[in-house]
């Protein structure tokens, strides 16, 4: 083929993903609305929209008549996607827990699973993963040819559309590639995806009544990350390392991190393994706190118990809490002062709680750029034990759907 030929096919297929993508972010929408905002023609459009129609992946509804009778004659024809044409399983695997998750094309929540298993070594978690994940499967009634794919996500660094896993500090990982070996033992298509980033492709694809680019995704967890949408784009950065937000030194000669093995960092002061580590050490020192009375052993201490204390008024957990969330909103305030973003996400169990909001904002604001103050927009999204395992679905829409050329 010659090099005009070949030029022409790219850009055919550039629009095909480019026009997908937006039916997709819009719908309900007409073929007209697509044409004017992408700047391309009718004919364009339907050329990519007739053949999705055929694949029962769009359908055409009527748009809803206006209001006070106007307009009357025929009612517009508008395009969506059929949700219910594939279902998607979603995996989160973490250091709290393996959950799974079966939902439809548009993210809505068909069957979820949530089990003790956390992230372990290579081989562990691939034969839990090999057995559990049929199993999940079978019970939710989800047929392998509606399957359009398995998503996973899982702490580290992690390339989900490289599919390329650089580390997920725990042993074995680096040597193998998890989305090709799954893949082949499920006989479906498998991609695997940095948690935070994950989540972040879920609200974006599922939520996206509630973001402006460009966005950041903050996720409070054992660490926690803040991931960036720039353009359309998840920025990934060298190594897929981008958005951690957990190993930026806030504190000079701080306390050890575990992770990265520097001192001070976000991670080592203000995650919920560092909250944890702060409330055992109050119980072990013999200070009065309402957590000996939730918790007989310090050991086994949960953030369930942490929160609970602090909505119970303890005094001792409030200041932990204070200085936790007084670190995250300088953390939270450096990245906009750095990247600008227009809205900031967050997600978290310990920002479940009006009070910890409070605390995070107003540290975040006492530390931004007095620019941004009063502009960026922050949404806090309820707490859910799903909300990992959707975002890896939302990979799965990412990569199988809107990237791929079906
Ligand atoms: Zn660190």
């Amino acid at each position: 083929m010659n090099e005009k030929g070949s030029n022409h096919l790219l850009l055919k297929r550039s629009n095909y993903h480019l026009i997908k993508r937006y039916i997709y972010q819009h719908s309900p929408i007409s073929r007209v609305e697509v044409a004017q905002q992408l700047s391309l023609t009718t004919p364009t459009i339907s050329g990519v929209v007739t053949p999705l129609i055929g694949k029962g992946l769009l359908r055409e509804i009527a748009a809803p008549a206006p209001e006070g009778g106007k307009g009357a004659g025929r009612p517009r024809v508008m395009l969506e996607f059929v949700p219910t044409a594939y279902h998607i399983c979603g995996v989160d695997v973490g250091p709290y827990w393996i959950n799974y998750v079966l939902t439809d094309l548009q993210g809505n929540l068909l069957a979820s699973r949530h089990t003790g298993n956390v992230l372990n070594e290579y081989d562990k978690t691939l034969a839990l993963l090999s057995r559990e994940i049929p199993d999940f499967l079978t019970e939710a009634g989800s047929a392998t040819e509606k399957l359009l794919g398995v998503g996973i996500c899982l702490p580290g660094l992690i390339d989900g559309s490289a599919g390329k896993i650089y580390t997920t500090f725990q042993p074995g990982w680096t040597e193998h590639d998890l989305a090709a070996e799954l893949g082949q033992r499920l006989g479906v298509r498998v991609v695997v995806e940095n948690n935070a980033r994950a989540r972040m492709i879920g609200a974006d694809l599922f939520d996206r009544s509630v973001t402006a680019e460009p966005f950041a995704y903050f996720l409070v967890s054992y660490g926690m990350a803040c991931q960036l949408m720039i353009d359309g784009r998840v920025l990934y950065g060298q190594s897929a390392a981008a958005g951690e937000i957990g190993h930026t030194v806030v504190q000079r000669g701080g306390p050890v991190c575990p992770t990265c093995g520097n001192r001070g960092c976000l991670e080592a002061l203000a995650g919920e393994r560092a909250v944890l580590r702060r409330c055992r050490e109050l119980m072990e020192s013999g200070a009065s706190t309402a957590l000996t009375a939730l918790c007989a052993d310090p050991e086994k201490l949960t953030m369930d118990q942490v929160l609970k204390a602090q909505d119970m008024g303890d005094e001792k957990v409030n200041l932990v809490m204070e200085d936790v969330l007084d670190y995250l909103g300088i953390a939270l305030a450096n990245t906009i002062n750095t990247v600008a973003p227009r809205t900031v996400m967050l997600d978290g169990h310990i920002l479940d709680s009006e009070r910890n909001r409070d605390l995070l904002l107003g540290s975040a604001r006492r530390n931004m750029f007095r620019v941004h103050v009063d502009k960026t927009r922050f949404c806090f999204l309820p707490y859910s034990p799903d909300r990992g395992a959707r975002g890896a679905a939302a990979v799965v829409v990412r990569e199988y759907l809107l990237n791929s050329d079906l």
